[in-house]
């Protein structure tokens, strides 16, 4: 316990929580100031580390916020009877937990094209997030190119797209970021307008109408390890290579407990 300790504090920083926003009774954004905010990439995930009766868990978490803002800003689902999110939930402004000092993580954009096809489930639009935030700063700032952007962000409720879905709806009315909420339970909220199904079902009637392919694009899916494999082989039979498609899954289908 002593090594874990001192492993813990040459590694992690503390991360006192400034924010809390409850979006559902399972889905929450959470703000942290840390004191030494180390360096990141846009779409890197950092690990959080708990202590759960006795032992240090760590969980990895894609990072919402821009490198260039001051907090580190999370989106998480609790998962119930999980380690880590069911403490995270007890969490109260003022509260602190362990952030690794290594950030780290490939799911960063590819500077190799101009089109970028962003998939997500509920969750896994974080990393997206903190992309198009870094976009919209640099383009502030004129030190970025003017690339193109399509977010697919599906629910099952419009409610789970949380914040970031008028986040996203505003910063696409600067031209270059199209945003896409679709929620798969449409009968279930007769108000909704939007896009229905699932992003499998609709990803490439847009990706064709907005002249999203493989010749000019990088494709990125996120969150729903089930997604993230059924838009792999839509995009395959798109003729996208491998290695024009980067995933990211939150977890295993396969996992022992599953
Ligand atoms: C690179 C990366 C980035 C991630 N970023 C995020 C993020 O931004 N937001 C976020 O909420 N999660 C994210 N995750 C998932 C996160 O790391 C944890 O796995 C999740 O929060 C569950 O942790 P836990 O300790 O509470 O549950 P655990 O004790 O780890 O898991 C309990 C069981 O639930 C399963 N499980 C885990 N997550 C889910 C889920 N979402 N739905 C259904 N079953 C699940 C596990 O496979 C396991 O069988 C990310 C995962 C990875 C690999």
């Amino acid at each position: 316990m002593t090594r874990v300790l001192s492993e813990v504090q040459t590694h992690h920083c503390p991360a006192e929580l400034i924010e809390r926003r409850d979006v559902s009774a399972n889905l929450a954004t959470f703000r942290f100031r840390i004191a030494e905010r180390p360096a990141f990439t846009a779409g890197q995930y950092a690990t959080i580390s708990i202590a759960v009766d006795g032992d240090v868990v760590e969980r990895p978490y894609s990072i919402v916020s821009s490198p260039h803002e001051p907090f580190l800003e999370f989106f998480i689902e609790l998962v119930p009877g999980g380690n880590i999110t069911p403490k995270l939930w007890e969490l109260k402004l003022g509260s602190t937990i362990l952030v690794r000092r290594r950030i780290v993580g490939q799911f960063i954009l590819d500077t190799s094209v101009t089109h970028h096809l962003m998939l997500a489930t509920v969750t896994g639009v974080a990393p997206f997030v903190s992309i198009l935030r870094t976009q919209q700063i640099e383009r502030e700032r004129e030190a970025t190119p003017n690339d193109h952007f399509v977010v697919i962000h599906g629910a099952s409720h419009s409610a789970d797209l949380g914040p970031y879905r008028n986040e996203l709806d505003a910063l696409s009315h600067a031209g270059w970021l199209t945003y896409i909420p679709t929620v798969s339970r449409p009968w279930a909220e007769p108000s909704w307008k939007g896009e229905t199904g699932r992003i499998e079902d609709i990803m490439r009637k847009h990706a064709d109408r907005l002249g999203f392919d493989h010749s000019n694009s990088a494709a990125y899916a996120c969150g729903h390890p089930q997604m993230v494999a059924n838009v792999k082989e839509i995009l395959a039979r798109a003729r996208f290579r491998k290695d024009q498609i980067k995933e990211e899954n939150y977890f295993r289908l396969d996992a022992p407990d599953q």
